[in-house]
C-alpha cells in the first residue's frame, strides 16, 4: 500500500500502534469531513483558522475571498502548512479519570501551498463545493467572472501526512476493575436535521437531490 515518507516531523510517538500513513487512509480521514483547521505561522506567531476543504490525490484545495491574509500570506511567503481533520466517534469512560479516553479519527498533514488559476481553479471550486455537498455543483448557479476575481483558490500538495485512530472500550488498571464505579464507552454522531427552506422559496421548488441524499425526507 502506498504510504506518506514517515520523519520526525510526521512520526506517531505517543501510542505508535495508531499511527498509520497509508494515503488510503489519510484519504479516508480527510474526505470524510469538509472542516479543517489550517495551521501556519507568520512572523513567529502561530495562528490555526478552521477552513472548508475538498481533496483530489495528493492535492487539498482551500479558497476564500482574495484579499485573505490566510491564502495571501501562504502563498507570497510559500509558509509551512500543517492542516489537521478530527472526527470524534465516542467519549471512552474509565472508571479512572486517568484511563478515560475518547475514540477518534484525524489526520495531519504538512505542505506548502501555490495560488491556482484558469481551468484549475473553477475546477477547485467544484471539488470544495462536492465535498461540502455532493451534487450540489451540478444544482447551483455557476460562478460569474466577478465572483471568481473575488475569490481565491489554495493548492495545497500533501508532503507528509499521518493518521492516529482509537476505537474500543474502556482500558483499565487491573486493580480497578472491581471498582463499583460505571465504565463504557458513549458513542458520538453527528447529524444532520431537517432542512429548513428559505423563505423566498415558491411551493414549487422543490428540495434538491443533493439535500436528499443526505437527509431522507418523510
Ligand atoms: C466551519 C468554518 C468554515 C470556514 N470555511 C472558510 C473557507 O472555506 N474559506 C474562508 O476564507 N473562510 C472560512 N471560514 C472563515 C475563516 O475561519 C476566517 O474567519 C476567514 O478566513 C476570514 O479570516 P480574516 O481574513 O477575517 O481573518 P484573519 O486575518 O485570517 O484572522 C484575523 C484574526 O481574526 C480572528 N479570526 C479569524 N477567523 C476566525 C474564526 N473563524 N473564529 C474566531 N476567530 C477568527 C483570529 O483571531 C485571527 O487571528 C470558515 C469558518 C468556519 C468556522
Amino acid at each position: 500500500m502506498e504510504q506518506f515518507s514517515i520523519t520526525e516531523r510526521n512520526k506517531v510517538k505517543r501510542i505508535p500502534k495508531r499511527g498509520n500513513y497509508d494515503k488510503a487512509t489519510v484519504y479516508e480521514i480527510l474526505d470524510a469531513a469538509f472542516v479543517a483547521h489550517v495551521g501556519f505561522a507568520i512572523d513567529n506567531q502561530p495562528f490555526v483558522i478552521p477552513t472548508a476543504y475538498g481533496r483530489k490525490e495528493d492535492v487539498i484545495y482551500l479558497h476564500g475571498a482574495s484579499t485573505s491574509r490566510m491564502l495571501v500570506a501562504l502563498q507570497e511567503k510559500a509558509l509551512p502548512i500543517c492542516i489537521t481533520v478530527t472526527h470524534l466517534d465516542g467519549i471512552v469512560i474509565a472508571r479512572s479519570t486517568f484511563n478515560s479516553s475518547m475514540n477518534y479519527r484525524s489526520a495531519v498533514v504538512f505542505g506548502k501551498g501555490e495560488l491556482v488559476e484558469g481551468d484549475e481553479k473553477m475546477e477547485a471550486l467544484e471539488i470544495i463545493t462536492e465535498n461540502i455537498l455532493k451534487g450540489r455543483w451540478e444544482e447551483a448557479r455557476q460562478p460569474k467572472p466577478n465572483e471568481m476575481k473575488a475569490t481565491a483558490v489554495l493548492k495545497v500538495t500533501i508532503e507528509q501526512a499521518s493518521t492516529k485512530i482509537r476505537t474500543g472500550g474502556v482500558g483499565n488498571e487491573k486493580e480497578d476493575e472491581a471498582l463499583p464505579i460505571w465504565a463504557g464507552v458513549l458513542p458520538i454522531k453527528q447529524v444532520y436535521e431537517a432542512p429548513l427552506a428559505d423563505e423566498l422559496l415558491t411551493e414549487t421548488t422543490e428540495v434538491p437531490k443533493s439535500v436528499k441524499a443526505i437527509y431522507k425526507l418523510p
